[in-house]
């Protein structure tokens, strides 16, 4: 299992730069352009933006 860690993502969209939680339980979306950062699936999360950093 994946550890939990913050993430410095970039929205591929409008280049808005965000920290979202990568073991979110629901869907992130840009805070700008609502495109969606982070998508849940069965359980799981799965980034769909690019990532910047990793933050501990
Ligand atoms: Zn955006």
């Amino acid at each position: 299992m994946e550890p939990s860690k913050f993430l410095k993502v970039k929205c591929k969209k409008c280049k808005n730069e965000q920290i979202i939680f990568n073991k979110a339980s629901t869907p992130v979306k840009c805070l700008v352009c609502e495109s969606e950062l982070l998508e849940t699936t069965g359980g799981k999360s799965k980034i769909k933006t690019s990532i910047l950093e990793v933050l501990d």
